[in-house]
Order: structure tokens, then C-alpha cells, then sequence
């Protein structure tokens, strides 16, 4: 099982170091309210060159505009959402109205 071929190394090489500090592309664990944990990265509005589906808000992350993405721990790329800063920010507490009167 050959574990370290030339493919590998490469894209290795392109990924961002997560470790590399004040870099713009700002990565960070977070903890879900059920246990569930998410990479979360932060996309700067000149790094946001698409339109995504926000699942928060079913609307559109337009170009230009900073957002969250965030992944299951674990996941792949299929599994990375553009969120709204916002809309991620708030998933916790939707739906979970404990201190709604
Ligand atoms: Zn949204």
C-alpha cells in the first residue's frame, strides 16, 4: 500500500498550512449543539468569487460578500456548506427556544 505517492505530495503542497498564522484564510473548530463538530472557515469577500446556497436561510451568498464555511470533521469536500456569517452564527440557537416567553 503505497501511502506516499507524487499525487499525494503535490495537493499536500497547495493546501493553505493551517498552522501558517496571520494567513487570510482563518480555519477553527467548532462545537455544534449536539455534539457535532465543524470546521469552520472564514472566506473574506475579496476571496468570495461565487454565488452559494446559503442551508441557513435558503438564500444565495452573493460574490463579494464574506461568509462562513463549515464542514463536518471528517467530511469532504461534498460535505462543505456556504453559510452567511450570520445565518451560522444563529443555527445554534434556532429552533432551540429555551428562553423564548
Ligand atoms: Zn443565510
Amino acid at each position: 500500500m503505497p501511502r506516499r505517492n507524487p499525487r499525494t505530495e503535490r495537493s499536500r503542497a497547495q493546501t493553505p498550512r493551517p498552522d501558517s498564522g496571520l494567513g487570510d484564510v482563518y480555519r477553527r473548530i467548532e462545537s455544534g449543539p449536539h455534539g457535532d463538530e465543524y470546521v469552520v472557515r472564514t472566506v473574506p469577500g475579496a476571496r468570495a468569487v461565487k454565488r452559494y446556497r446559503c442551508p441557513g436561510c435558503d438564500h444565495e451568498v452573493m460574490p463579494r460578500v464574506a461568509h462562513v464555511v463549515a464542514w463536518p470533521v471528517g467530511g469532504g469536500e461534498t460535505d462543505r456548506r456556504h453559510w452567511h456569517r450570520g445565518c451560522w452564527n444563529g443555527r445554534g440557537t434556532r429552533g432551540i427556544t429555551r428562553r423564548w416567553s
